[in-house]
Parts: C-alpha cells; sequence; structure tokens
C-alpha cells in the first residue's frame, strides 16, 4: 500500500515544489505564456465522456496552470478549438492579466460564445488562476477573498426503478452521511430514466452502439413520468422522513406546462430544490411556477457565458443558481453570477457531475468556499482508481460536507503520463426518443 502511495506521489512530483523552488527567478510582470497543451484522456472509461484539460505552460519554469475544459458531447471539437483558435492569441502574453485575456479570448472569434468556445474559455481561465495562485503561494479561493466558511454542503443523487429502490439508495447515502440527497426514478414499467442505473440489457446495447460507431438510443416519455415524481416524494417522505433535504432534478425534460404542475404536484414534501425544470427555450414560463408554486427552482447547468439567466437573477425567478463552471467562462464567471445574485438573496449550487474532471471539481471548490452566498455543492464520492492515478488530488468528503487542501493555487495536478495511459474513447450521447420514436432532450 505504502509502495503503491509513493507510486502515486512520484507521478506528482516536479509541480508544486520546482514552482516554489523558481518563485521569484521573475516578477509577475514578465511571465509569458509559452505554451498551450492539451490532454484528452479517459480515465475509468467512463461513458460519460473523456476529459479536455488545458495546461498553461510560461517563461518560468515550473510554474504552470491546468483547467478543465471537458464538454460533454463535443470533446474533441473543444481539443481543436483550443489548439487552433486560442493557444495562438494566448502564446508570449502575461498569464496574470486573466481578466484582460479572458476578455481577449471572448472577443478572439468573431462568432462568439456557445458551449465549444465557452468550455475552451472556461478551462482556460482556470489554469490562470492556477499560476496566479501558484505564483503568490496562496490557493485561489484566497485571492477570491478567503473563506466565507470551512466546509461545503454537498449533494449527490441515486436513482431507482420503483420507489422502494430509490428509497434504499437514500438510506445508503444518509447512511455515509449526507444531508441532502437528489432522488430520481423510472416510469412505471420503463427500463431506464435519467440518473437510474442502466439494466444490464441497456449496458449491452450501449457497448454494441459504442462499437458499432453509432449513439445509443433511450426512451423516455415525459407524461407518465410527470405522474410518477410526486408519488415517489410522498413515499420517501412517509418512509426516510423529514430529517433529510430531498431534492430533484427534472432534467428540463418536461414541457412548459408539465414544469408547473410538477413544481406544484411537489410542493407538499419540501424539496431542498427542484432543479433545472425548464429548457433554455421555454424560460418565459418560469414566471407562471412562481406564481403557483413555493418550491424553490434552481436553473442553470446548461447556460453557458455569464450572461444567460441574468434576468433570471434580476427578476428573481429562481432560488438556486447552477451554472457549470466549465461552460460558463469558469471561475472568473462564476464569482461575477454569484455577485450578481447575492443582493437578491439568490444561492450557488454549481453543476458537478462525475462528468467534469477533478480539476473543475477544484475550482468549483473555490467558488463555493469564497462567495457569501453559497448554497450547496454537488459531488459525489467514490472516484475511480484510474482518477487517483491522473489527478493528484479530489475535494474530500465528510459527513455530509466536502472540503479542499490548502496548496497554492488549484490545489491539484494532472500526471500526463498516467493521462496518456487513458486516451480518448469515443462515448457519443445517447439519443433520447419517445415511445413514438421521435426526439427527446437529454
Ligand atoms: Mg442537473
Amino acid at each position: 500500500m505504502i509502495g503503491r502511495r509513493r507510486f502515486l506521489a512520484s507521478l506528482f512530483a516536479t509541480p508544486l515544489s520546482a514552482a516554489a523552488q523558481a518563485a521569484g527567478s521573475r516578477t509577475p510582470r514578465d511571465l509569458k505564456i509559452t505554451d498551450v497543451k492539451v490532454v484528452v484522456s479517459n480515465p475509468g472509461k467512463s461513458s460519460l465522456g473523456n476529459y479536455v484539460l488545458v495546461k498553461i505552460v510560461t517563461n518560468q519554469p515550473g510554474l504552470f496552470g491546468w483547467g478543465d475544459c471537458t464538454c460533454s458531447g463535443s470533446e474533441l471539437a473543444v481539443a481543436k478549438f483550443l489548439d487552433e483558435h486560442m493557444k495562438p492569441g494566448m502564446l508570449g502574453r502575461n498569464p496574470m492579466r486573466l481578466e484582460d485575456l479572458w476578455q481577449t479570448l471572448f472577443f478572439l472569434p468573431y462568432y462568439r460564445s456557445g458551449s465549444v468556445h465557452m468550455s475552451a474559455i472556461s478551462g482556460i481561465d482556470m489554469a490562470l488562476w492556477d499560476i496566479k495562485g501558484k505564483v503568490a503561494g496562496l490557493p485561489v479561493y484566497e485571492l477570491l477573498g478567503g473563506r466565507a466558511r470551512l466546509k461545503l454542503l454537498t449533494y449527490t443523487s441515486t436513482g431507482g426503478r420503483d420507489n422502494h429502490d430509490v428509497e434504499e439508495g437514500v438510506r445508503r447515502l444518509m447512511a455515509r452521511g449526507y444531508k441532502v440527497v437528489k432522488a430520481q426514478v423510472s416510469m412505471p414499467g420503463a427500463e431506464g430514466g435519467y440518473a437510474v442505473p442502466p439494466t444490464e440489457r441497456q449496458r449491452e446495447a450501449m457497448q454494441q452502439a459504442y462499437e458499432g460507431g453509432v449513439a445509443p438510443t433511450e426512451v423516455w416519455d415525459p407524461e407518465p413520468y410527470v405522474r410518477t415524481v410526486a408519488g415517489l416524494f410522498a413515499h420517501l417522505r412517509k418512509t426516510v422522513g423529514d430529517n433529510i433535504g430531498l431534492l430533484h432534478d427534472a432534467h428540463e425534460r418536461v414541457r412548459a406546462n408539465q414544469a408547473v404542475q410538477l413544481a406544484k404536484a411537489v410542493e407538499p414534501f419540501n424539496l431542498f430544490y427542484l432543479e433545472d425544470p425548464l429548457r433554455p427555450e421555454h424560460m418565459d414560463t418560469i414566471r407562471q411556477i412562481r406564481q403557483q408554486s413555493a418550491t424553490p427552482i434552481a436553473m442553470g447547468e446548461i447556460f453557458v457565458g455569464p450572461w444567460e439567466g441574468l434576468q433570471l437573477v434580476t427578476n428573481h425567478l429562481i432560488d438556486y443558481v447552477r451554472h457549470d463552471l466549465v461552460h460558463c467562462g469558469g471561475i472568473t464567471t462564476g464569482r461575477k453570477v454569484a455577485a450578481n445574485c447575492e443582493p437578491y438573496g439568490i444561492l450557488t449550487a454549481w453543476h458537478g457531475p462525475g462528468n467534469i474532471s477533478p480539476v473543475a471539481h477544484m475550482a468549483n471548490a473555490h467558488v463555493s468556499l469564497s462567495v457569501p452566498n453559497f448554497g450547496i455543492q454537488e459531488y459525489s464520492v467514490g472516484w475511480p482508481e484510474a482518477i487517483h492515478e491522473v489527478f493528484s488530488a479530489t475535494p474530500k468528503f465528510d459527513a455530509g460536507y466536502i472540503d479542499i487542501e490548502d496548496k497554492p493555487g488549484l490545489g491539484i495536478e494532472v500526471s500526463e503520463t498516467a493521462a496518456s495511459k487513458y486516451p480518448y474513447l469515443r462515448r457519443l450521447r445517447p439519443l433520447i426518443r419517445q415511445s413514438d420514436d421521435s426526439a427527446w432532450p437529454y
């Protein structure tokens, strides 16, 4: 075991210590970006997609930063975009001019924004904050104002084929210490559902699809789903009680009016929040949800850029903002969005699934620790072993909360040697089809 730990430590031996030793060899004003490297890797062979990581190298020996540009479903598009279109705008520039670089790269392609461009900027932003923290010898959260709290309330998901399955999952997570759990259930008689573990048949079909180079398919019908959800929470409140935060993710999979129905139907069960009840295209309907239900609403995991969702904030139409820091513009955008929310009493709940890398989870933690209006941080424990081989750190879970170690920068390094052992695997997003074989959003 000690040998294994030493081996893992050796993979990350150089960066921080070298950066610290070299500190002072150049003033921050003399720093220049000398290289931008892109690493695409799938440690753990996840069906959720590959990680796209960016390493920004400087002219100070040993000083570099890591960021996460992962955009599940468009990984190679982001990697190519970084290399071909972002890198030339960065070489020779001072990495300390973070805000200026963010703006420069945003305006660089005339046709700007969108998930590919914003994922690229997000990872670059994280890497620049990592560099800035290493230069200062401080964790990034110190540069953002310091700890506004000592640990972060967290939640994770459980899903099952029926209410009893979900109840067991909730109990398992409560036993691990979770104070808040997201609960998802299949439609009656259906094989799967959003955040419900696939059956063996589904797993095999998915594998066959990957091998055939086509996208796997899943069946989803919104109407029976909407009829099912309130019953799940009635069951859970009756069986696991009121001493647990429960939330639910509609994942933008319902029609606009069904979202209103859903928010009203679950109101008696006091959800922590209802997540993403509306598609971005249907956002006007959110006023009806507010007028007809007191269920707290969280929105925004597929918003790109700092401005998407701004009117939901300034009109106080949501209770939690949940941009994904890997798609909205990184740490810089996260702190700006949080600042916009603060006067409205809207709290943060940054998107934190397994298909963004531990680098992004560390970035989430730095922003969450430092903003006054933090609400909750999505985070799942139990990374595959390959993740620990590639990444030097992950947030630490303890009794329903997470925290990170006090290290300069983001406090995480990436072993390029280990990452190269887990090359790109094409993992197409599933096609969601209704029972009549019509298209539906994921
Ligand atoms: Mg979600």
